[in-house]
């Protein structure tokens, strides 16, 4: 095991990038984890193009913008600039990220955390999850497909193979049409991108229909698939992961008999764009601390929806462990040094991310 680390920071949004850069002026050691393939890979996959990047700081919250190398400007600038500006900051800070390198898992326990990831582990202290609020949602079949919420990493890996891409939304129909774009203006690939959904109808804006429409009239090998559903994960004789999907039964066969007409896939070519939901899931998969909201307990949060536990340094239940940003948003149950607990607002903004890697940094930097 290699040595230990302060902090591993998990996320390269602008909590994370905070934190790094924060961590980097005290001399810290610590990692930043990014899944996807760029800084700011979160904006990235959920801004719509050319979106204008606004510094908005809520009426209630007095402390000024911390760590203004990342602060949007206040002209406000397409979302692609800012995504440039982050990378100048980093360039500049020298500050490294894993790109590709997705959190996984945690083990051990506070001074001694194992954090596990699709390429290793780590030994770290203290732990800072900047995971934002948006994680894909899985297909939940055997040899789990790839899962993107918006935009697919690498298109150009799909040159040449049958891809078969699995939701009904903008974000499925986004990445049909950049994939079958790469595939026509590739030469000599005559292979398709399959899109299956599991209702009759597919719903997209206009935009996005108009993009699809165009890739369609240009040629490109777009082939629809309407109720269809992922049935089964297998593996072949080869020992390859394969997903098989059905469409509709016939009928005629007598009421106990069903006509499959399907299709199987490696697992390796599906991509599934099925939605996103928030951090709950990984929060009770890492057993941290979370209340379920009653009428009587939540201002914010909905019935039934369940809130982190933090401390007013944003620390969870679990020494060492910190969560911030989107992660927390819009509100978590904070627990005041009094013993206190209420819920606590907290806006889904770049503003508030920033905030809270200052609290944690300056909760870390104490000890
Ligand atoms: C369409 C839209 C427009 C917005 N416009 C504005 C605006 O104008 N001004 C404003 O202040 N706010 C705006 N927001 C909100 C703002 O973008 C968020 O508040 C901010 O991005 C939260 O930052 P974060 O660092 O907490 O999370 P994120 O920016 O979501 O970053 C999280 C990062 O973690 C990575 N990650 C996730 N899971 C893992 C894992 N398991 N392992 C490794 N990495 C992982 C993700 O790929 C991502 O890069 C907007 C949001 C949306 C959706």
């Amino acid at each position: 095991m290699p040595l230990k680390l302060d902090m591993i920071i998990i996320g390269s949004g602008p909590g994370g990038i905070a934190a790094g850069l924060l961590a980097k002026q005290q001399s810290k050691s610590f990692v930043i984890l990014e899944k996807g393939s760029h800084a700011m890979q979160g904006i990235i996959d959920t801004y719509p193009r050319g979106k204008k990047v606004y510094p908005t700081i809520p009426k209630s919250y007095k402390d000024p913008f911390p760590v203004l190398e990342i602060k949007p400007p206040d002209e406000k600038i397409p979302v692609e600039k800012y995504v440039e500006q982050a990378q100048t900051v980093m360039d500049r800070n020298d500050l490294k990220i894993h790109f590709n390198e997705e959190f996984k898992e945690i083990d051990g326990t506070f001074p001694d955390y194992i954090v596990k990831t699709n390429q290793g582990s780590y030994l770290t202290r203290n732990i800072i999850l900047a995971f934002g609020s948006n994680i894909p949602n899985d297909l939940g079949i055997y040899g789990e497909a790839k899962t993107v919420a918006r935009n697919i990493e690498n298109g150009e890996d799909y040159i040449g193979i049958n891809v078969l891409v699995i939701g009904g939304g903008n974000a499925a129909a986004d990445v049909v049409s950049s994939l079958s774009k790469i595939k026509r203006e590739a030469v000599g690939d005559d292979t398709s991108v399959y899109w299956a959904h599991i209702k009759e109808t597919f719903e997209i804006n206009k935009d996005t229909a108009r993009d699809l429409g165009e890739e369609v009239l240009l040629g490109g090998h777009i082939k629809i698939l309407q109720k269809a559903i992922p049935k089964i994960g297998e593996v072949d004789a080869d020992g390859i992961d394969r997903l098989y999907i059905h469409q509709a039964t016939s009928s005629g066969l007598g009421d106990d008999l069903y006509l499959y007409q399907g299709m199987s896939f490696p697992m390796k070519n599906v991509i599934a764009c099925i939605g996103t939901h928030g951090p709950s899931a990984i929060f009770d998969k890492l057993n941290l601390q979370q209340i379920t909201c009653t009428g009587a307990i939540c201002k914010i949060a909905r019935e039934g929806e369940r809130l982190l536990m933090l401390s007013d340094h944003l620390e969870t239940g679990k020494n060492g462990i910190y969560a911030l940003g989107g992660a927390i948003s819009p509100s978590y149950m904070e627990i005041a040094s009094d013993g206190i607990i209420k819920e606590k607002k907290h806006p889904n903004l770049i503003y508030t991310a920033i905030l809270d890697a200052q609290k944690v940094m300056n909760k870390i930097l104490k000890e």
